[in-house]
């Protein structure tokens, strides 16, 4: 949604216009019309038509927008959020209903609950790797927990954001949920808006930017974000369903573009010689040229590419391409590559990969990987551990501090709607997905009934010191 500049001639989207947008939902939402059950179901089910009835199209943006296989795009960015849709179609109303709570003697006769009302006027700023996902995901907790919405989709992946604002304002209630298409002016412009939460999907250093602007107005913010999330493997493992789940969490997730990508694995040094199982894996996965393979996504433009590119080139010097390495710059591929004995000091160790980079570090002990998950980068994301020993996986999760923790598998988690989905420290905070999103997007209403009977005069004044004694 654009606002066309007579002047100039020229579509702009500035702060008055992004005034205009706040004020035309705030109109809305006042009149009570989100609020209804009615219209929240009659907006999922709209929702569930509109990725039934446009999934080739779907497909088709992230395709040109990333190449991102058919596969990946019906998994996780269609079947993901539809399952999000069915759900709260089937839960909204045990969610919208007050929950009972507790009394106590101070109160005597008195009931009390918890009312669950809509925010109001949400935004939603989303990230480029899952367009679609990362978008209507949280639109569906913001719609089933009854607010007016902006959607502001990232301009990284043009075709989906363009089909997103076209999907949404043909199928959705535009008087009630809008689609702002835009970049950093047109971001600026919104955050510069009172909303009543804003959820955030992307990177640190935007989130602060969103959180300062959000301050500004006491909004409280979700953040989304990421981090380096490891891989601990330990040896008395199924080294071949292990290295096919790492492979389908990292390279099968938009070829390692995805927030709960493994970002590198710990082993212990005796075990980092098994890597030829992921050779064999690797090629049974994507063939003997993985250029060619039409299973890995690009990556997203050439800034990323030259990113990734350098990283490479940079541990070349110190630490072993042990597989992959190839590169087509005209078609923004990289092939899934893997680095052995990287030092942990190294440039590839400093920053998110957020690409199809796995490098391995070894340790002399499995132990010694919990503090160095600490000293790399923070609470991260994910963290996964791979191993049958029951007193390593109590250790693990008592010791680790990430947004989730997965033992035996990666990043499968955030399909699970009964766990929050959420970072904490640097990858983020505030959770979704399932329930988690119905609460993002509720206030939570303390309410406390009493009659006229058991009026203690003990509150009252003069507070004699009889009356201290009684308390
Ligand atoms: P991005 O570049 O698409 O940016 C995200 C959003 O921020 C976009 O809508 C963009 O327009 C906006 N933006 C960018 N610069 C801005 C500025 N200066 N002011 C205001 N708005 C601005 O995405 P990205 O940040 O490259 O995404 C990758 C990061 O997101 C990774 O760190 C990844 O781990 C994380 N991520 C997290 C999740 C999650 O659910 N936790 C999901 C996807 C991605």
């Amino acid at each position: 949604m654009l606002m066309e500049n007579k002047a100039e001639n020229k579509a702009v989207f500035d702060a008055e216009s992004a005034n205009e947008v706040v004020k035309e939902l705030r109109d809305s939402f006042v009149t009570g019309k989100t609020k209804s059950y009615r219209w929240r179901v009659t907006q999922l089910k709209a929702m569930l038509k509109m990725l039934d009835e446009n999934e080739p199209q779907i497909v088709a943006a992230l395709r040109d927008d990333l190449s991102k296989p058919e596969f990946e795009s019906s998994l996780y960015e269609i079947q993901i959020v539809n399952n999000s849709c069915r759900l709260a179609l089937k839960e909204m109303n045990h969610w919208m209903m007050p929950e009972k709570a507790k009394t106590s003697l101070t109160t005597f006769p008195s009931s009390a609950e918890i009312v669950s009302e809509p925010l109001g006027v949400v935004l939603v700023i989303s990230a480029w790797n899952y367009p679609f996902l990362v978008s209507l995901d949280p639109v569906v907790g913001a719609i089933s927990a009854g607010n007016a919405i902006v959607l502001k989709p990232s301009e990284m992946a043009p075709t989906s954001s363009s089909l997103l604002a076209k999907l949404v304002a043909d199928y959705l209630d535009s008087s009630c949920i809008k689609v702002v298409e835009g970049a950093v002016p047109e971001t600026s412009a919104l955050l510069e808006q009172k909303w009543d939460k804003i959820l955030y999907t992307g990177n640190g250093r935007v989130a602060r930017i969103v959180m300062a602007a959000a301050a500004k107005h006491l909004t409280p913010v979700v953040l989304e974000l990421g981090g380096k999330s490891p891989v601990i493997v330990v040896s008395d493992i199924n080294l071949k369903v292990a290295t096919r789940r790492i492979i389908a969490g990292k390279w099968g997730c938009n070829n390692g573009q995805a927030c709960v990508s493994p970002d590198y694995i710990i082993t212990t040094k005796d075990y980092a010689t098994k890597v030829d199982s992921f050779k064999c894996e690797l090629e049974r996965f994507y063939g003997k040229d993985p250029l060619e393979s039409k299973d890995l996504s690009r990556i997203v433009n050439s800034s990323h590419f030259d990113r990734l590119s350098k990283l490479i080139d940079e541990e070349k010097v110190s630490s072993k391409i042990v597989h992959g390495g190839q590169r087509n710059e005209k078609n923004l591929q990289i092939a899934p590559t893997i680095l052995l004995d990287v030092p942990v000091n190294s440039l590839i160790m400093k920053e998110e990969i957020f690409g199809p980079l796995l490098p391995i570090i070894t340790v002399d002990k499995v132990e010694q990987s919990f503090d160095l998950i600490h000293s790399s980068g923070g609470k991260p994301l994910a963290a996964y551990l791979f191993t049958n020993n029951k007193k390593l996986k109590r250790k693990f999760v008592e010791t680790v501090s990430a947004g989730g923790l997965v033992v035996n598998d990666t990043a499968v988690h955030l399909a699970i709607h009964s766990l929050p989905f959420a970072g904490v420290g640097e990858s983020g905070m505030g959770s979704y997905h399932g329930k988690f999103s119905f609460d993002a997007f509720s206030h939570k209403k303390a309410v406390l009934y009493r009659g006229f009977a058991g009026d203690a005069f003990l509150r009252y004044p003069p507070y004699t010191p009889r009356k201290l004694t009684l308390l």
